[in-house]
């Protein structure tokens, strides 16, 4: 547990929140300020400030969790889909320095949450960032 992470405090229990779902590894909880009813966060009880730092053991525990939480949320709330959304960096958008991963259940008619406008990909990017990529690999 990190020292003045909310999220860590919030995982532990030591700050009540709303748990959807609570497990030895996960506690999964609502958004206070939620994209759209029912949005939820799934947050590690085990600090890592983000995707780079997450253990693969954890990783590999993540989706399945998202996966079930999903469905429940289709099931009972009546949205017709879920977006996960998991932010890494601050120029990602990412304000809270404990992994977590946003499920946004999404329903017919609502409005675009997770959007962007389409660039370009021109052919001289292409080649640049598939062999700058694959180098680091
Ligand atoms: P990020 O931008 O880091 O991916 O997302 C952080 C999310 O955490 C935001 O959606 C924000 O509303 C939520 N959040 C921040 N502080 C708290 C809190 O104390 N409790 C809960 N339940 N959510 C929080
Ligand atoms: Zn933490």
């Amino acid at each position: 547990m990190k020292d003045n992470c909310i999220f860590c405090k919030i995982a532990a229990g030591q700050i009540p929140s709303a748990t959807l779902w609570e497990d030895e590894n996960f506690r999964v909880i609502l958004d206070l300020g939620p994209a759209s009813r029912g949005h939820a966060l799934i947050l590690p009880k085990e600090h890592f400030a983000d995707l780079c730092e997450l253990d693969d053991t954890m990783a590999a525990k993540v989706l399945p969790l998202a996966k079930k939480v999903g469905i429940a949320m289709m099931k009972t709330l009546g949205c017709a889909g879920f977006n996960l959304v998991q932010n890494n960096g601050e120029a990602a958008g990412q304000t809270v320095r404990h992994f977590h991963v946003h499920i946004i259940p999404r329903y017919e008619g609502g409005p675009k949450i997770v959007a962007w406008e389409p660039g370009e990909l021109t052919d001289v990017d292409k080649q640049q960032i598939v062999e700058a990529v694959r180098a680091g690999l």
